[in-house]
């Protein structure tokens, strides 16, 4: 399921989970690189912004969670 979250495709990261509403669409406000910890990252949703390390963790477990129907090359 890719390519319905347009601005975060942009961007090439992974949406995660937002904590307050469930649903994982995200964006970055201002601007910038996702993977900076400088960079703001919310919930296009609810407006929920991340915490960088709470946004590093939701990435891992939203990462672990689609695994095992997108990715069959893992060894
Ligand atoms: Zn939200």
């Amino acid at each position: 399921m890719t390519g319905v979250h347009g601005r975060i495709d942009d961007l090439d990261i992974l949406p995660v989970r937002c904590p307050q509403c469930q649903e994982c669409q995200n964006t970055v406000p201002r601007g910038g690189d996702p993977m900076s910890a400088k960079t703001e990252i919310a919930c296009m949703v609810c407006g929920y912004a991340f915490q960088p390390m709470e946004y590093r963790r939701l990435l891992v477990e939203r990462q672990k969670e689609l695994q095992p129907v997108q990715l069959g090359e893992f060894d």
